[in-house]
């Protein structure tokens, strides 16, 4: 059993993309085990994305990231954190899959609509970012 992070970003919000993303994990049998909007702060979202601190797109993806709400979620089944990514689709849309998230919204490589753990440890680093144990409706 796996939980991983699901993020709709500012621009999914905004274009009224957070009903897709939740009935596209609806419709793959994913369970949604905790769900809330919030919005970032600039420091909150530097500190979320710590692990990009170096790259050239940090002060953007981060002004990005706190520019308005953010849908968050937990996710949880077997093998769910290579299942999201899946549905999400490869980082840049122009290299997703049809039928992939990023693929058929996505127009922007930063403003990608989603983002999703990429691993067991940075999926429970992530959910306690956002998440306490009272706040995950777990049945695991
Ligand atoms: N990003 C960007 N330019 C790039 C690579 C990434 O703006 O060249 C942004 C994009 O929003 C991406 C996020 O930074 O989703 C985190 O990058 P990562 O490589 O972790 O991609 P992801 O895990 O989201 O697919
Ligand atoms: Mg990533």
């Amino acid at each position: 059993m796996e939980r991983t992070l699901s993020i709709v970003k500012p621009d999914g919000v905004e274009r009224g993309l957070a009903g897709e993303v939740i009935k596209r994990f609806e419709q793959a049998k994913i369970r949604i085990v905790a769900m809330k909007m919030v919005r970032l702060s600039l420091d909150q979202a530097r500190k979320f994305y710590a692990v990009h601190r170096e790259r050239p797109f940090f002060d953007s993806l981060t002004r990005f990231m706190s520019s308005g709400p953010v849908v968050v979620m937990v996710l949880e089944g077997e093998n769910v954190i290579h299942k999201n990514r899946e549905l999400m689709g490869a980082t840049n849309y122009k290299d997703a899959l049809p039928g992939t998230i990023r693929h058929d919204f996505a127009r922007d490589i930063e403003k990608n609509i989603v983002h999703g753990s990429d691993g067991p440890d940075t999926a429970a680093a992530e959910i306690a970012f956002f998440f306490n144990v009272l706040e995950i409706c777990s049945e695991a």
